[in-house]
């Protein structure tokens, strides 16, 4: 099954973020589990977790559905040991926010080399970030996204979330998400159905298939390999259609949330059910 949704707000707190997603038709969503442009946030109180809980069973949102993304601010590959500490804490909280909410996917950007490191260096820095994660919490698997490879971040190749993957110890505790936007802008063709295809494939002979745990599915604004981040609406940007409706058709998206994040979310819902109409090629 397909099951597609957008990054919807959890303004008034994230049992709204499941409210939201039903009124757009969505049988997954995003959500930020705290304010993603700051580093402290108050710990989520006891009424407002049942409040989520019982929101996503009424509305039949499991945890294989729900995609929430850590704050922009946090960097695991941080070169410096002050940042480097502080993301990473700030890394665990967010995780323990997903398992008090009974959240087992946490997806986030890789990390920033900012010039100081080298990128393998950086690397092996984000992949021990993960496995500190791990060991303070339970069950969270850490979603690693590839990026447009903007400034210093790294996440821009397939490679890069292989190299992290390999430093991982528990491998059942981390997976990818493939934003496509990112990708095109990473320089990942995607503008036919045969490019989308062969994305995949070059996804799973690099990272694995058993890895891919999310998409966003994203146009974009930015060109083919401009390593800028600039979303854009299905269909309007420079992948176009059809290379989205070759990813609905393809088996490897299947039971995994499929994310919009694109910039008009008052046309969410037609977005959400003219990939759902791609499926049988419609
Ligand atoms: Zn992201
Ligand atoms: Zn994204």
């Amino acid at each position: 099954m397909k099951t597609i949704g957008a990054h919807v707000s959890a303004a008034g707190g994230v049992d709204q973020a499941v409210i939201r997603a039903t009124e757009i038709g969505a049988n997954a969503f995003a959500l930020f589990t705290k304010n993603q442009r700051q580093w402290q946030a108050k710990p989520l109180e006891a009424k407002t977790i049942e409040a989520f809980k019982r929101a996503c069973d009424t509305h039949g949102f499991g945890p294989g559905q729900i995609l929430p993304h850590d704050s922009y601010l946090i960097n695991l590959g941080h070169p410096e040991p002050e940042g480097l500490a502080k993301s990473r804490a700030a890394f665990v909280d967010e995780c323990q926010r997903c398992e008090q909410l009974g959240l087992e996917l946490l997806n986030f950007h890789p990390g920033s080399h900012l010039n100081k490191i080298s990128e393998s260096e950086c690397l092996a820095r984000i992949a021990e970030s993960i496995n500190q994660a791990h060991a303070a919490t339970e069950f969270v698997v850490a979603v690693i996204e590839n990026t447009a490879g903007q400034g210093t971040n790294l996440g821009f190749r397939f490679e890069h979330l292989a190299e992290i993957i390999d430093q991982v110890e528990d491998k059942s505790r981390v997976g990818a998400c493939i934003d496509t936007c990112h990708a095109f802008a990473a320089g990942y063709e995607l503008r036919s159905a045969a490019d989308a295809t062969t994305m995949l494939d070059t996804f799973e002979r690099v990272v694995g298939r058993r890895y891919l745990r999310g998409m966003h599915l994203n146009d974009a604004k930015s060109t083919f390999a401009s390593r800028v981040d600039r979303h854009h609406s299905l269909g309007q940007g420079n992948i176009g259609s059809e290379g989205f409706a070759a990813l609905m058709r393809d088996p490897r998206t299947d039971d995994i949330p499929l994310i919009l994040e694109t910039i008009e979310p008052a046309i969410w819902p037609q977005e959400i059910q003219w990939l759902r109409d791609q499926q049988l090629g419609a």
